[in-house]
Parts: structure tokens; C-alpha cells; sequence
């Protein structure tokens, strides 16, 4: 572990919301209760234990969501947890960090989702400002909204990826995966058209496999977890041609059982073809976990050298949004690892 942990990282496929700690959420509450002294957050958020205790499966993790969420309601919580959490992958050594996250709106704390981005943005720019670690923002279509909502977040997308020091550089689809994905493309296309890039959350359990087709001939520039898409090869030669990278997060899979062990991980299918993979955390609060530990996993069950994790991690880097030129300028924090390490 004292490798992966010195290990330069790169994390890309972070949900804001899953990734609040549970001490980040007892911040959270005590934010709350400045405002609201008799506040009685929901027990089930404070379990150290969480994932292990509660979460079986997917939608045993779509219950988790909105208990979090509920305590992001401001822009004051939304800054806080977004602090929170780009302060822990800095102490675990990430030094290029995508998050990604759902804009909302809350009537009752008057919270557009204008605001809502906005304090998201300024959580990032007060990490930058005292932390080692570059943080781009992408953000995130919700497969139950209606198309008219989600239109509303690519339009912001676009408008924000050309201010605010372009730290917003991409839209993704993630939420329920039993809704179809099919009806975004035509958003997902217009986002393209104005430079941003797109991720994908694909067959990550059996739901809504038909939609595969239509869904990879966009096609995305990076992959979801994609679970279950090495067993056709249809699916897989379109990944191939493409070079399109996975977002792989063994130890969420593993809790949401969506893969039985690490080792029937599709991890390995992919590695063993030297496909672009990126090793990620999904939800390190709610699946209560680290990029350390991932790459610590993925080095046990499939034996893989030092070298393996330094070119994993590279890899990751390299799959980044940011514009090529910047990620190339961060290649020298993992160059410099190299060249101690030698
Ligand atoms: P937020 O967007 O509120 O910052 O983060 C939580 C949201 O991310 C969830 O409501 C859900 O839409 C999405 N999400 C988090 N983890 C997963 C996952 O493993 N699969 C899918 N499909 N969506 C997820």
C-alpha cells in the first residue's frame, strides 16, 4: 500500500455527493445545525461502515444519494463538501482530479443550479489556491431527468466551460441505470459540438443492455465502469477501433455486486489487451474506500508489478479532459516519480 499511496494518481469518475466521508458529513451537519439547531440528520449517513453494512447492490446505493444530498442543499454545504473532498484526494496523493456532479436546485434554500455550479467552482478555487492538485469539473445527467432539464445542464456546461478558467470540461451520464440513456444523445452530440467532452456510465448491471448500440456509435470519449460490455464483441471491437478508455472501480463493483469477485473483474479482460483503463474510486464516502486502496486491489488480484501501477497510473493521467497540452504539463509530477524511483 505505501507504494500505491506514493504513487502520483489521477482520479477521474468521482461523484461529488457519493464521495463525502463520514467526517466530512458530521461538518455537513454542523453546518446544517447553525441554522437549523433541532436538525436530526438520518442515522443511516453516519454508519462508519456503510457500504459494507447497507449496500448490496446498486439500488441499494441509489438509496445512499439523496441522504447525502439532502445535507448539500446550499451553496455554503455544496462549497464545504466539495472542500472536503478535493482535500482527501490531495491526501491521497491525486494530483489530477475530475469530479463530477448533478446541478440542482432547492426551492426551499433558493439554490439555482447556476448557483449550485458556482459553488462547486469556488470549493475548487479555494483547493487550488493551497493545494497540490488540479481539480476539472465535468458535469452530470441524471438518466431520470426529463430532457428539458438535463438540455438545461449542457447549455450551463457550455457556458461555463468558456469562463470561470474553463474548469468545467466535459458532461457525463450517470443516475438509475433502469432508465434509458438513448433519449440524451442529441445533448450529448450538441456538447461535442461546442468542445466539451463526454463520459458515459454503460452496462453496469443488465439494465437497458439494448441501448448499447446506439450509446458507444456516439461514440463517448471515456467509458463508465462498463461492466458487463466485454462479453459481446460487437460492443467490444467498437471500444477497440475508438481506443475508448474504462473508468474501472473495483471495489464499488464489488459491493454492488455488479462483478462477484475482483477477480472476475473486467479489469483483467481489458488489461490483457492493453486497453486504456483508469482505475477510479466511484464513491469513496458512501463505498468507503481510496485510489490507494484500488490500485492496492487491482495489484493483488492480478499480480501486477510496480511498473504495472506506474503505467496505470499514467494512463489515467493521460485519459484526462483537460486540454492536451495541460495534461501533458502535469506528466512531470509522475516523470519526477520515476526518476526517484528508478
Ligand atoms: P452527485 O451527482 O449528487 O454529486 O453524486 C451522486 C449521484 O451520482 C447519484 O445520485 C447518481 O446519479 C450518480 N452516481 C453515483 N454513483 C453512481 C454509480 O455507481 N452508477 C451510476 N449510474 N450513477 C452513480
Amino acid at each position: 500500500l505505501a507504494y500505491c499511496k506514493s504513487l502520483p494518481k489521477a482520479e477521474l469518475h468521482a461523484h461529488l455527493n457519493g464521495s463525502v466521508s463520514v467526517r466530512a458529513i458530521e461538518k455537513l451537519i454542523e453546518l446544517r445545525k447553525r441554522s437549523e439547531p433541532d436538525y436530526k440528520a438520518d442515522d443511516r449517513v453516519l454508519s462508519t461502515a456503510k457500504a459494507q453494512d447497507k449496500i448490496r447492490t446498486l439500488a441499494d446505493a441509489f438509496l445512499m444519494f439523496p441522504l447525502i444530498q439532502a445535507l448539500t442543499q446550499t451553496s455554503e454545504a455544496v462549497t464545504l463538501a466539495t472542500v472536503e473532498v478535493i482535500s482527501e484526494f490531495n491526501d491521497d496523493n491525486v494530483k489530477y482530479l475530475e469530479l463530477r456532479t448533478t446541478p440542482r436546485e432547492n426551492t426551499v434554500t433558493s439554490m439555482s443550479k447556476v448557483d449550485y455550479i458556482e459553488a462547486v467552482l469556488a470549493g475548487i478555487a479555494r483547493c487550488s489556491e493551497r493545494l497540490p492538485i488540479i481539480v476539472r469539473l465535468l458535469l452530470s445527467i441524471d438518466r431520470r431527468q426529463e430532457v428539458a432539464d438535463a438540455s438545461e445542464t449542457v447549455d450551463l456546461a457550455i457556458e461555463f466551460a468558456k469562463s470561470k478558467n474553463a474548469r468545467v470540461v466535459g458532461v457525463e451520464l450517470s443516475g438509475d441505470p433502469k432508465f434509458d440513456g438513448r433519449k440524451f444523445l442529441p445533448l450529448f452530440q450538441k456538447a461535442r459540438e461546442h468542445g466539451l467532452k463526454i463520459a458515459l456510465h454503460l452496462a453496469e448491471s443488465c439494465d437497458w443492455m439494448e441501448e448499447l448500440s446506439e450509446m458507444l456509435a456516439l461514440p463517448p470519449d471515456r467509458i463508465g465502469h462498463g461492466t458487463l460490455l466485454h462479453n459481446d464483441p460487437v460492443h467490444t471491437a467498437v471500444i477497440r477501433e475508438n481506443s475508448i478508455p474504462l473508468e474501472i472501480c473495483l471495489t464499488s463493483n464489488f459491493i454492488c455486486q455488479t462483478t462477484k469477485t475482483f477477480k472476475d473483474s473486467h479489469l483483467d479482460f481489458w488489461f490483457s489487451r492493453k486497453h486504456p483503463v483508469c482505475l477510479c474510486t466511484d464513491d469513496q464516502g458512501v463505498f468507503d474506500t481510496y485510489l490507494s486502496k484500488e490500485f492496492e486491489i487491482a495489484s493483488e488480484t492480478f499480480n501486477l508489478t510496480k511498473q504495472d501501477l506506474f503505467d496505470t497510473s499514467l494512463c489515467g493521467l493521460r485519459c484526462g479532459f483537460a486540454p492536451k497540452e495541460e495534461l501533458y504539463a502535469i506528466e512531470r509530477i509522475w516523470a519526477l516519480f520515476a526518476k526517484e524511483h528508478a
